[in-house]
């Protein structure tokens, strides 16, 4: 049995660093990754999908170019491959440089190969047995495959396996209208493929409000990308080469040469000994932690999105630091602190940030709600890209910003401006005095605090 200070399990957003972390603090560390280095993201997630949603952007561009009085003589084309090769880069440097930073690192041991504990201080791994008295669990999570009639029978992907696609869809029907979903589905418009959302709630991206939903849909439908909400008692079978796309009552039944199924992820627990260790997991499966971490047994700590507290790389990271400050550097930092904050990469982007209308309304606060279309933004409309809207919260006695969203150009980054706000805990009438860069997507930041109104 090898003995270390510390074994991290998943080497996802979280515990790289930790293990890094811990290391140049003097501590031996294992560190044990089944698949790849940097996990998900760098993986099979942000990384790749940014890039591509970058290809599918350019394409897009180009094609609206002539709005611009730019001519491009001929067709757009789109060559799969190089899309492909493209986003495989990005993701093996990011990997590669991973891998080079760990094997100068001469106290953590990195191993390959899939964890499982045998009791709470012991893992086995390859045969091989490691114990220490602290563990840290970062096995992220995987798509999700819901049972739906006759998905044993067809051939479908997942936000996974499509990254590998090097041809084009004729057709592809997205089943699940959520943030992976939507942005493969534009992505693949825009690349030139036929696309079908199927979703069965009653909106696309159902967490934001109403009115961020409905813009969303719009910003698709006007790309010509079937919506279909609503659709209950989704089925496929085989037809031919095809798939046939069925829901219960056949308004929008479909022939997909592709089904990409992007209905959420579950989280990577259900093999990994939890139930020798006595670690505790609610009824998804996600490992129950504390403000700080901490799992119900002493010296076991879940990080990242298996411990369903966020589903996001900065929210895993965060967690990282959480732990690092409060183990290594003798903080008190809680995840009760964190205001999230996250962005859907459809273009226009949203970019969000706490609360959302339904939530504070829901909350029983005095609020203050002001929105703005970006076709009232200078720089939107300068750019010719002024689908979206903005919209900001605030609670009316205490004068803080409880939420903020801007669906538009630019929205990611915007979103920024609000973000350093609530976590400064700056009253918003502080904003209204700043002096923005003209033109930007920001410097309509203080113009829109500046017309809240009660409701
Ligand atoms: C298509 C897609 C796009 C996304 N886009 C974004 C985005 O734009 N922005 C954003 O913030 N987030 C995005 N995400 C989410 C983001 O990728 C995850 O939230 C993030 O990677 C979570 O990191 P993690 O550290 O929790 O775990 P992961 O990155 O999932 O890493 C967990 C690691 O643990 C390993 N592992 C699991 N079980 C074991 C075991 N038993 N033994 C050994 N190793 C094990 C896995 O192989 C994996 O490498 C996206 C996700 C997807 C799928």
């Amino acid at each position: 049995m090898r003995a270390f200070d510390a074994i991290v399990i998943g080497a996802g957003q979280a515990g790289p660093f930790l293990a890094a972390r811990m290391a140049a603090k003097g501590m031996t560390v294992a560190l044990i990754e089944r698949k790849f280095l940097g996990g998900t993201c760098v993986n099979a997630g942000c990384m790749p999908t940014k890039t591509l949603v970058a290809s599918a952007r350019a394409a897009h561009v180009a094609r609206t170019a002539a709005a611009y009085g730019v001519t491009i003589p001929g067709e757009v084309g789109i060559d799969m491959k190089t899309v492909r090769s493209r986003a495989q880069t990005i993701t093996i440097d990011a990997r590669s440089g991973l891998i080079k930073w760990f094997g100068g690192m001469s106290s953590v041991t990195v191993i390959y190969g899939h964890a499982r504990f045998e009791d709470p201080r012991t893992i086995s791994v390859e045969g091989e047995r490691l114990t220490a008295p602290r563990i840290f669990l970062n096995v992220g999570a995987r798509p999700a495959i819901p049972d739906m009639p006759g998905i044993d029978d067809i051939s479908y992907l997942t936000s996974t396996s499509i990254i590998e696609l090097d041809s084009l869809p004729r057709h592809l029907v997205v089943v699940g209208g959520s943030y992976i979903g939507l942005e493969f589905a534009q992505m693949y418009r825009r690349f030139g493929a036929e696309v079908t959302v199927i979703e069965r709630g009653s909106k696309l991206a159902s967490r934001e409000d109403p009115d961020i939903s409905d813009a969303i849909a719009d910003i698709l439908r006007s790309e010509d990308i079937t919506i279909r909400t609503g659709a209950d008692g989704i089925a496929f079978a085989r037809a031919g080469d095809d798939i046939s796309v069925s829901v219960a009552d056949g308004v929008a039944d479909v022939t997909a040469s592709h089904v990409l199924i992007a209905t959420g992820r579950i989280p990577n627990t259900d093999d990994l000994g939890l139930d020798r260790a006595g670690v505790a997991v609610d009824k998804r499966g996600y490992i129950v932690v504390d403000d700080k971490l901490a799992t119900n047994v002493d010296g076991i700590w879940a990080l990242g999105d298996c411990n369903g507290r966020g589903a996001f790389t900065h929210t895993s990271y965060n967690d990282f630091e959480i732990v690092a400050a409060n183990l290594l550097d003798g903080e008190n930092r809680k995840l009760s602190d964190r205001i999230l904050a996250y962005a859907l990469y459809i273009d226009p982007p949203l970019g969000r940030v706490g609360m959302s209308e339904k939530e504070a309304r829901a909350s029983g606060r005095d609020l203050m709600i002001s929105t703005r279309p970006m076709s009232r933004v200078g720089r939107a409309n300068e750019r010719g890209e002024t689908k979206g809207f903005m919209k900001v919260i605030a609670d009316a006695s205490t004068q803080q910003i409880l939420g903020a969203a801007i669906l538009g150009i630019e929205g990611d980054e915007a979103i920024h401006g609000f973000i350093d706000a609530m976590n400064a805990k700056t009253p918003y009438p502080a904003l209204k005095w700043a002096v923005p860069i003209h033109p930007t997507v920001s410097e309509l930041i203080p113009t829109l605090l500046g017309d809240l109104k009660a409701v």
